[in-house]
């Protein structure tokens, strides 16, 4: 069966939003497990103001310090897409990730003016128009991109987006040179048709670029939008290593679906994901013990089923 890539987004997006500040060794650590267990492409922080998300201060020290450890920014994956990347809402966001080497960016922007605005300061609307300008100096600065796409389904202020507006600014993206697009469930809205609809919809609109689809578990619904993309043709998915992002201290902030129970479905199914999926269990415990308790990932707690094995023998009980 035709392989999916798995792009862990837990150093950024899983830890943006968790309570902890982790440092940056402890930061490049995480980036090392995850590239041990064979993830083939890692988002490794964002480039934003330190004031407004301390736990993503240091993201130019992450870059450096993978590179001194030999790891090349440019590399690619597998799937001809970029190993590393980095979140960039704005032109300043990419002067920092390229002066810390960064070769490959994801611009971000929301798809409802409401979480655009909320984030951002600015219209979706301004931000392509930042985009456009950034996007002619990306050509000459050889730096390729994708764009993600926040609240793609629906908007915590804004309500229901139409898929309409989020193709078009998809298709706005691709003209620009985007090479990814990432359709995002931030606030995990999306139920599995609504999921299923736009995937269809975008891999006949805009058929010569990756699509990922990038998913949070906030009304356990995670896995199965999870599914009605990859059945809708979506090879590409963003999630974190052991679903973290959900603040215990802030209820409505859930985590991105876990990379270990999005690579068990798939080891499941037989699709296969390049994972080493006990590396990456043991990469998931190592993050609960920095982080001090249980996280929402359920493989882990359960024990991995492996085709014709069953249970894995350390998990028995
Ligand atoms: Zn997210």
């Amino acid at each position: 069966m035709e392989a999916v890539t798995i792009i862990d987004v837990a150093p950024r997006d899983g830890l943006q939003n968790e309570p902890e500040v982790l440092d940056v060794t402890t930061r490049v650590e995480l980036i090392e497990r995850l590239l041990a267990a064979g993830v083939p492409r890692i988002e490794i922080g964002s480039f934003v103001n330190p004031r407004q998300v301390p736990q993503m201060a240091g993201a130019d020290e992450i870059a450096r310090a993978l590179a001194a450890r030999g790891h090349n920014l440019a590399a690619r994956a597998s799937d001809d897409s970029f190993r590393f990347t980095a979140l960039i809402p704005n032109q300043r966001g990419y002067e920092l990730a390229i002066a810390a080497g960064m070769r490959h960016v994801r611009l971000v922007l929301a798809a409802s003016d409401g979480l655009n605005q909320a984030n951002f300061k600015r219209t979706t609307a301004e931000s392509l128009a930042e985009f456009s300008q950034l996007a002619i100096r990306m050509y000459q600065e050889g730096i390729a991109f994708g764009v993600a796409i926040g609240a793609s389904f629906g908007c915590p202020f804004d309500g229901y987006v139409p898929v309409e507006r989020a193709l078009s600014i998809a298709e706005h993206a691709v003209d620009l040179g985007a090479q990814e697009i990432v359709f995002a469930d931030t606030t995990g809205m999306a139920v599995p048709t609504q999921v299923a609809t736009l995937c269809q919809m975008a891999r006949q609109r805009l058929p010569r670029v990756t699509l990922t689809i990038h998913l949070h578990n906030t009304r356990n619904t995670g896995y199965a939008n999870a599914f009605a993309a990859w059945q809708a043709g979506i090879r590409s998915f963003d999630a974190a290593l052991g679903g973290i992002g959900g603040c215990p201290f802030a209820p409505r902030a859930v985590g991105n679906i876990a990379s270990e129970d999005l690579t068990h479905m798939f080891n499941g199914i037989g699709v296969p994901t390049g994972i080493d999926l006990p590396a990456l269990l043991a990469a998931s415990d190592w993050l609960s013990s920095i982080l001090g308790r249980p996280l929402p990932a359920l493989t882990g707690k359960a024990g991995p089923v492996y085709p014709q094995v069953g249970i894995a023998a350390n998990y028995r009980r």
